[in-house]
């Protein structure tokens, strides 16, 4: 085809040549002797500035050109002389292929607010927000198979409708075609899900692991990548109900090596954004700044977007028990203050308000946190033998901490013993028939292994310094969200 995009013609042509592009208006000015348009093309941040003499174009032609009008622009480039761009586009020709209307198109040439843009998240890609972060979270899913690709691992594809409820009761969506008005019933009064399409009563996932573990003790190391679902009421700038989860599996691996592949793995992915996407990482740098001026002193953060991830690909995670953390927390100067919202002591769930300060006030640096107790924890996570110092029974669990973000990565090595792992299962009232194909793993040829989910909106969200998970993904799904 014979135009080339704004982001090649910017980086390549020389003055002289003849160039055609297409995309969007962003701004018309005219002055006594031109026309200048600014023309933006999704393909990178920066746009191409076309110009005309006035009377060069015909008049209907130029009262379409407006903001958000998608347009054909042919012309020389030559050496601007304004400031702000080094080349522009004398115009020869300029075709209108959609007009739109200046009275009705909701984006104009100003600062909208992220609510707002939320409202048209059909529109929204066409700001200069949106579309750095969309590159910027394509450049990190491609990173990530790039990642497992180069690291021998198979991108193994689990299902997305899923018979298994055994991690999520109560946080997961159904999936049925019975008849919402009046489905068929058994004659105890519930409804009969044997007559439903697949016979029983089926769910969106909400992880792709135990799939996962079954691909990893064939394939030796896997990794998933697809969305999974979750219909927790829970409305966080964290929480999506529909996320893409990034779940590798890796047999043979025990809880150091998970560790380890886990800090590599998002050090690589940020490093590849950074050398990848400068333009558009420079674009929400300097949004950050100019929304941290907003800021009250004591809020602001300490380092620009850039300087952060940097700082993340340039030094080790600290890594600790959940029982030093939880002694950390209990002498912390919020505790004592009783500043947290959420009490600690040994035995409870971290709220992210610990996680923060521990990653934020007191490491200032990402955390990885291991051997969590028990009982706030999976049934498949694999039993510590010695529990050290930690006065009740933990497991080999591992939680990525990040600042601003809190929890980003969730982990453990897996239990492989068949009769630790069931007598677990029946102590959390999961009945182990149910999952007979997955204790078939632990059946037949058993071995170590482990994995993580890492969640790849909440990725998305800390390279790019979004404060609002919704805001990093092209159609966000939560509670009463599904517009778009
Ligand atoms: P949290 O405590 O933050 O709700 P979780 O313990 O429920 O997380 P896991 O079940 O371990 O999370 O899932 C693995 C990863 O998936 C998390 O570390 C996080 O990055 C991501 N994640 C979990 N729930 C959501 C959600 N609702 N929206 C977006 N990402 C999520
Ligand atoms: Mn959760």
């Amino acid at each position: 085809m014979s135009y080339q995009s704004i982001q090649h013609v910017l980086k390549t042509a020389h003055p002289g040549t003849e160039v055609t592009i297409k995309g969007w208006v962003r701004t018309k000015r005219e002055s006594k002797n031109a026309v200048f348009i600014a023309l933006n093309d999704g393909s990178t941040i920066n746009t191409i500035q076309a110009v005309a003499e006035t009377g060069q174009l015909p008049d209907d032609t130029l009262k379409l050109i407006t903001t958000g009008a998608c347009v054909t622009i042919t012309g020389q480039l030559v050496e601007s002389l304004g400031a702000g761009q080094s080349i522009e586009l004398k115009i020869s020709h300029v075709h209108v292929y959609g007009p739109a209307d200046p009275d009705k198109y909701p984006l104009q040439p100003k600062r909208h607010s992220l609510e707002f843009l939320r409202e048209i998240a059909h529109l929204r890609p066409r700001t200069n927000t949106f579309s750095a972060i969309l590159r910027v979270r394509h450049a990190l899913a491609f990173a990530v198979h790039k990642y497992f690709n180069d690291n021998g691992f198979y991108y193994l594809n689990t299902p997305i409708i899923t018979a298994s409820d055994a991690e999520g009761a109560g946080e997961m969506f159904r999936v049925t075609t019975l008849d919402a008005q009046k489905p068929p019933m058994t004659d105890d009064g519930r409804v009969d899900y044997s007559q439903d399409f697949f016979g029983r009563e089926t769910n969106l996932t909400v992880s792709g692991q135990l799939e996962g573990e079954l691909g990893a003790l064939a394939l030796g190391k896997i990794y998933t990548f697809g969305p999974t679902f979750r219909a927790e009421n829970s409305n966080t700038t964290r929480h999506l109900a529909e996320f893409w989860m990034i779940e590798p599996e890796m047999a043979f691996f025990e809880l150091e090596d998970n560790m380890s592949l886990a800090e590599d793995f998002v050090k690589t992915v940020i490093r590849y954004a950074l050398q990848h996407c400068a333009d558009d990482l420079a674009f929400l740098d300097n949004r950050l700044k100019e929304e941290e001026k907003t800021r009250k002193k004591e809020e602001q953060s300490e380092m620009s977007l850039l300087e952060k991830l940097q700082f993340v690909i340039s030094n080790e995670f600290e890594r600790l028990t959940y029982t030093e953390a939880v002694e950390i927390l209990i002498n912390s100067k919020p505790a004592k203050k009783g500043q947290f919202q959420y009490e600690v002591s040994w035995g409870v769930d971290l709220q992210s308000e610990h996680e923060r300060y521990l990653v934020e006030k007191h490491f200032k640096k990402p955390v990885i946190l291991t051997n969590y107790p028990r009982d706030i924890k999976a049934f498949y996570m694999k039993q510590d033998t010695e529990s050290g110092a930690a006065p009740g029974p933990t497991v080999r669990a591992m939680d990525v901490l990040f600042p601003g973000i809190g929890e980003i990565i969730g982990g453990s090595q897996r239990e492989d013993d068949l009769d630790k792992l069931t007598a677990r299962m029946q102590e959390v009232g999961i009945e182990p028939d149910a999952l007979w194909w997955y204790l078939d793993t632990r059946r037949f040829g058993s071995a170590p292994h482990a994995g993580f989910g890492l969640g790849f909106e909440r990725l998305v969200l800390f390279v790019t310094g979004m404060g609002n998970i919704r805001d990093v993904i092209p159609f966000p799904r939560a509670p009463k969200q599904a517009e778009f």
